[in-house]
């Protein structure tokens, strides 16, 4: 008789890549993803919504260790932001594909194709934030041009875009405008509480993302311009910038390439 027994294997030790999170200076290990996990980011056919679930728990997944804040998927979601999930994202590509990658691009000048191979590390620009206090902590009052409501601005983390995300109404296409809307933590209106004593205002509050997302609708494009530079202004852009430069073999014209960690993540899992 010969034994059937299954041979015992040699383990191996996934590849794992260490990042600072740009926002909340987290230093955390991210490890490569599995095969399986690859293949769930391969059914494309999924609604914004879906994509973003499944990305935030496919980086959950492959973080190294999970230590409070991040012993849940809710501690995670309430501690990092978009741009720190941007950071991880690029973690799990390098540990999972490697530093060096083949780009597709099509030239701007003469719009043939060509690939261009770089490396992601080589390439990176990660400004982290480093003021004392902690940017999720942070608060901006801003009084609006146009309408006189005043708007505070804070760091949305990935709940705040998770919430968004899942309001009724929200289309994709909404959502990918979401970083505007999201910046507002809190809008405040003047209201006239008692129809008789048209002078007398009360600030009402509006908290909900999506009703903050409908009021600004209607807004003058004036005030979500004052929006957006108070927000560059006090945020700054932080974060991590992969800029690859490109020189088309057809007709020689250089680029600049910006790479998308979520897009590229997709476009590699394929
Ligand atoms: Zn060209």
């Amino acid at each position: 008789m010969i034994a059937k027994d299954m041979p015992t294997f040699q383990s191996f030790e996934l590849p794992k890549w260490e990042v600072i999170t740009p926002h909340t200076q987290h230093r955390l290990l991210i490890k490569s993803m599995l095969v399986q996990q690859e293949e769930a980011l391969k059914s494309s056919s999924l609604s914004t919504t879906k994509m973003l679930d499944l990305i935030n728990k496919t980086v959950y997944d492959c973080l190294d260790s999970r230590e409070a804040p991040f012993d849940t998927v809710d501690g995670f979601m309430k501690n990092l932001t978009l741009a720190d999930r941007e950071a991880l994202i690029y973690g799990l590509i390098v540990s999972s594909y490697g530093e060096e990658q083949d780009f597709n691009v099509t030239c701007n000048a003469c719009s043939k194709n060509f690939t261009e191979k770089a490396s992601l590390t080589q390439n990176v620009d990660i400004k982290l934030y480093e003021d004392k206090d902690p940017i999720l902590k942070k608060k901006v009052d801003v009084t609006l041009p146009v309408s006189k409501y005043t708007v505070q601005l804070q760091m949305p983390t990935l709940w705040d875009e998770y919430v968004f995300a899942n309001s009724r109404g929200v289309s994709p296409d909404v959502l990918r405008k979401a970083d505007d809307y999201l910046v507002v933590k809190q809008l405040n209106m003047p209201a006239v509480v008692d129809p008789k004593k048209p002078d007398e205002v009360k600030m009402l509050a509006v908290n909900n993302i999506f009703e903050i997302y409908s009021y600004m609708r209607n807004m003058s494009p004036r005030d979500r311009k004052t929006i957006y530079s108070a927000w560059k202004e006090n945020f700054g852009e932080y974060g991590l910038k992969i800029v690859v430069g490109t020189v088309c073999p057809h007709c020689g014209n250089r680029s600049d390439m910006y790479i998308s960690m979520i897009n590229e993540l997709f476009r590699l899992s394929q």
